[in-house]
C-alpha cells in the first residue's frame, strides 16, 4: 500500500471531529512530501532539531506538532513556527514556551500531558498538577500560551482492558479540567495500534505514524 492509500483508509475510518496527526519522526522530507501531496497537512515530530530541519525544507502551510518529551532549552528553536505542543508536563516548561512565544509575538497552543500509563518510562503530570496549573493565578500572566486540551500515552501492552481504562481515565480528566477551563477542546490519544479504541473512548486527535509510513528504522 502506498502512503496515499494508507492515509485514505485511515481518514475514511475517522469521525469528522477527529484530527489526524501524521507522525513523521525518522521519515525523510521526500516521504513527508508524498503524504502532503496526498492532502495531509498536519505532521508530528518528537525531536526539535529534526522538526526544524524538516520545517525549513517543506511547504509553509504544514502545521507542525511537537509530540515528544520536550526540554526547556529546546523550545526557542521552534517557537517561531510550532503549531501545537502536546507534551507539556510542567509549569516551568509552560513558562519557557510563553517566554519564547512572546519573542515572536505569537500565542502557542499547548496540551497538558497527563501520565496515564503505569510504566515509568512514560512522561506526564498527575491529574492534580494539571488541575492546579489551570486554576493558578500565575497561568493568567502567561499571555503567549493557550492550553487547549490534554494528551496521554497508554501503556505499551496488547491488553485492551488496561489501554481502555487508561484512555477512559484521560477522557474523565479532560471533562473535569473542562469545568475549570470550558474552552478546552482537544484530547490527544491513540496511535497506530490503538486509535480506534482511543476514539471510542473520546479521543479528538490521533497521532499515527507506522500505519501511514510503515515501520520506522532507528
Ligand atoms: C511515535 C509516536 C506516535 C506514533 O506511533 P505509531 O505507533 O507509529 O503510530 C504517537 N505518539 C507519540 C508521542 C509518538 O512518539
Amino acid at each position: 500500500m502506498s502512503i496515499a492509500q494508507n492515509l485514505h483508509s485511515i481518514k475514511v475510518s475517522l469521525p469528522k471531529e477527529v484530527t489526524l496527526v501524521a507522525v513523521s519522526k525518522t521519515k525523510s522530507v521526500e516521504t513527508i512530501l508524498e503524504a502532503y501531496q496526498a492532502g495531509q497537512t498536519i505532521f508530528g515530530e518528537n525531536k526539535v532539531q529534526e522538526m526544524v530541519e524538516k520545517y525549513e525544507q517543506l511547504p509553509n502551510d504544514i502545521e507542525w506538532h511537537m509530540i515528544g518529551h520536550l526540554q526547556s532549552n529546546k523550545v526557542k528553536y521552534m517557537a517561531s513556527f510550532v503549531s501545537l505542543i502536546h507534551g507539556v508536563d510542567s509549569f516551568k516548561l509552560l513558562k519557557e514556551i510563553d517566554k519564547q512565544a512572546q519573542k515572536h509575538e505569537r500565542v502557542i497552543n499547548c496540551l497538558l500531558q497527563i501520565k496515564i500509563a503505569s510504566e515509568d518510562s512514560k512522561f506526564g503530570m498527575g491529574f492534580s498538577e494539571a488541575q492546579s496549573i489551570l486554576t493558578s493565578e500565575s497561568l493568567k500572566k502567561l499571555q503567549h500560551v493557550n492550553i487547549i486540551g490534554v494528551m496521554g500515552m497508554a501503556t505499551f501492552t496488547t491488553d485492551q482492558e488496561i489501554v481502555t481504562s487508561e484512555f477512559n481515565y484521560l477522557k474523565g480528566a479532560f471533562e473535569q479540567l473542562k469545568e475549570i477551563q470550558p474552552d478546552l477542546s482537544v484530547v490527544s490519544m491513540g496511535m497506530s495500534d490503538d486509535y480506534s479504541l482511543a476514539i471510542a473512548c473520546g479521543s479528538t486527535m490521533v497521532r499515527i505514524g507506522s500505519r501511514i509510513f510503515g515501520a520506522r528504522n532507528y
